[in-house]
């Protein structure tokens, strides 16, 4: 198996692939000015298992087109939209996020949830604008500092991790600087992470060993994954899951 199947094994039957809830989806949905009326044409880019893809289905009249490279989480949301009766409303692109076809202001609002890091913020905010209609909406929960400084180890760790990590208000500037009307930002609450990605996390790690027959590569998954939490459980309050909402200019 390589690296990139075994982390898809890990993650294929989670709920979630990264922090977030279902509330806080629609909350962020919420806070743009749409009716529930509205026929929108929504992108979800890095859907993984699709928990958000199914909430903006139901709370809106739109149609929505997730996109995710690993073909198994598409064949995942397909299943749930058939079981929902949400086949006509939700289709399945498998592409890269950084390699998208879609056609200049195709869509009314885009969203990414705890995935837009795989090719970077800056990145994508620059290369999904034309997607997006003039006064179309952006929705993307990205990690950020969320106090003004921190303790090194935290600091190097994500730095390493992900060097585009950024204060709130650095992300924001990033934000008016690719072309976009900041609208609103809120950090999601801690369950976001313990109840609803690392506690079922942790409940796959011995069955995922076994599975994999305690290999080097799975043993080394695993170790990297315990890391990531060790240090949430400490600098906590220092980093967070952050929604931000903005509107293409
Ligand atoms: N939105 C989901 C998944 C977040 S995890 C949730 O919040 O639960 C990040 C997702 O991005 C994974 O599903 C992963 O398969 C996907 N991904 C990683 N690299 C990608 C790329 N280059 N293009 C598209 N999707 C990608």
């Amino acid at each position: 198996m390589t690296e990139f199947e075994l982390i898809f094994d890990f993650h294929k039957n989670a709920d979630r692939q990264g922090p977030g809830s279902d509330t806080e989806t629609l909350k962020a949905l919420n806070m743009f000015d749409i009716k529930k009326s509205d026929n929108l044409n929504i992108a979800d880019i890095g859907c993984g298992s699709g928990s958000q893809t199914i909430i903006l289905a139901r709370n809106t009249n739109g149609h929505i087109t997730a996109v995710d490279i690993f073909p198994g989480f598409l064949e995942n949301i397909n299943i749930k939209a058939e079981e929902l009766n949400l086949k006509d409303t939700i289709t399945t692109v498998e592409r890269s996020m950084d390699d998208l076809q879609f056609g200049e202001s195709e869509f009314d609002l885009i969203w990414s949830e705890g995935a837009v890091y795989n090719m970077g913020f800056k990145n994508a905010l620059k290369a999904w604008r034309p997607f997006l209609k003039k006064g179309g909406y952006l929705a993307v929960s990205e990690i950020s500092w969320i106090t003004d400084s921190r303790p090194e180890e935290i600091e190097n760790y994500w730095m390493k991790a992900y060097e585009q990590i950024d204060t709130i208000s650095g992300k924001i500037r990033t934000i008016e600087a690719k072309g976009y009307s900041p609208l609103a930002h809120f950090i999601l609450p801690e369950y976001c992470w313990t109840d609803n990605y690392y506690r079922p996390m942790e409940n796959r790690f011995e069955s995922f060993l076994e599975k994999h027959g305690n290999s080097d590569s799975a043993k080394e998954m695993i170790r990297t994954e315990k890391e990531e939490i060790r240090l949430y459980k400490k600098y906590k309050n220092y980093y967070g899951y952050v929604f931000y909402l903005a509107q293409k200019i």
